[in-house]
C-alpha cells in the first residue's frame, strides 16, 4: 500500500519570522490527521531549514530542502551537500525542480548525480520531470518524461530507486494556475508507473509513490487523489498559506 504524501515547496518565500509561523501552525493544525496514514513535509529555504526544523520536531511534520549538490564537501562555493542537510534534520530533497531545470539550466545529467547523492548521503529525493506546453502541444509528454527518467534514475538499483518518490509537474501547470485535469495526470502516472515496471520490477514499479505538481489547491487536490495512480500533491503557492496546505493534507487523507 503506498501511503499518500503531500509536500510544500516554499520556494525563494518567507522570511525568519514567517517560515517559523507558518511551520507551527502547520503543525499543530495537523496534529491530529498525520499520523493517519499520511506523510507530510515542508520545504522552505535553505536558510530557513534550521529554525523550521526545531519547530517541527515534536510534529510529524518533515524537512526537506529545496535542492542538493552532489559532491560531498569541498571547494564549491555556495553549495550545500547531503550530509549538511541531514546534519541540520532534513529527510527529503527536491531533485530537478522545473524552475532548477528551466529557470537556472540543470541538465538531466547534474540532476542524476544530485539524485544519487541524495541516496547516498541518506536523503529521499522528490524527483520532479514533467514537459514544457509546447512539449505537450506536440504529443511529446511521454518522449520527455521518459527521457527525464530514465536518465534521472541512471545506474541505481532497484534498492536505490526505492527510496525516490517522483513528482510529475507539467511545467504548464507550475504556478499558473492551469491544472493537469485528473484524467491528464492519471494517464502521465501510469506511463511513469509502467515505465519503471520495465526498467526495474512489479514491486518496485507498485510500491514507488508518484505526486502531482501544478497549481494543486483546496479546491482540486481530493479529485486529483481519486486517482488510482495519484499517490499525493506536490504543493508549490497554496502551500504558503497554512489553512490551504491543511485543506489539502486533510484532501488527500
Ligand atoms: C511547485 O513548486 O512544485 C509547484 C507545483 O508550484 P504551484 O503549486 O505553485 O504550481
Amino acid at each position: 500500500m503506498r501511503k499518500p504524501f503531500v509536500a510544500g515547496n516554499w520556494k525563494m518565500n518567507t522570511d525568519n519570522h514567517s517560515s517559523v509561523s507558518l511551520a507551527d501552525e502547520i503543525a499543530s493544525a495537523t496534529f491530529g490527521i498525520v499520523s493517519h496514514g499520511i506523510h507530510v513535509a515542508v520545504i522552505p529555504p535553505f536558510v530557513y531549514l534550521q529554525a523550521v526544523t526545531r519547530v517541527l520536531s515534536a510534529s510529524n511534520v518533515a524537512v526537506g530542502a529545496q535542492d542538493v549538490y552532489h559532491e560531498s564537501n569541498g571547494a564549491f562555493t555556495g553549495e550545500i551537500s547531503a550530509s549538511m542537510l541531514k546534519d541540520v534534520g532534513c529527510v527529503y530533497v527536491l531533485c530537478g525542480h522545473s524552475e532548477r531545470r528551466h529557470v537556472i539550466g540543470e541538465t538531466d545529467e547534474l540532476i542524476s548525480k544530485k539524485v544519487a547523492a541524495a541516496i547516498r548521503g541518506g536523503l529521499l529525493p522528490i524527483f520532479c520531470v514533467g514537459e514544457l506546453l509546447a512539449e505537450r502541444e506536440a504529443s511529446q509528454t511521454t518522449e520527455v518524461v521518459t527521457r527525464q527518467i530514465r536518465s534521472g534514475l541512471a545506474g541505481l538499483s532497484a534498492e536505490k530507486v526505492s527510496a525516490v518518490t517522483i513528482a510529475y509537474e507539467p511545467v504548464w501547470a507550475i504556478g499558473t494556475g492551469l491544472t493537469a485535469s485528473p484524467q491528464q495526470a492519471q494517464e502521465v502516472h501510469a506511463m511513469i508507473r509502467k515505465l519503471l515496471g520495465e526498467m526495474y520490477d512489479a514491486q518496485l514499479a507498485d510500491e514507488i509513490r508518484i505526486l502531482y505538481g501544478g497549481s494543486v489547491k483546496p479546491g482540486n487536490a481530493a479529485e486529483l487523489m481519486c486517482e488510482r495512480d495519484v499517490d499525493g500533491l506536490l504543493v508549490g503557492g497554496a502551500s504558503l498559506n497554512a489553512n490551504d496546505f491543511v485543506a489539502i493534507i486533510r484532501a488527500a487523507v
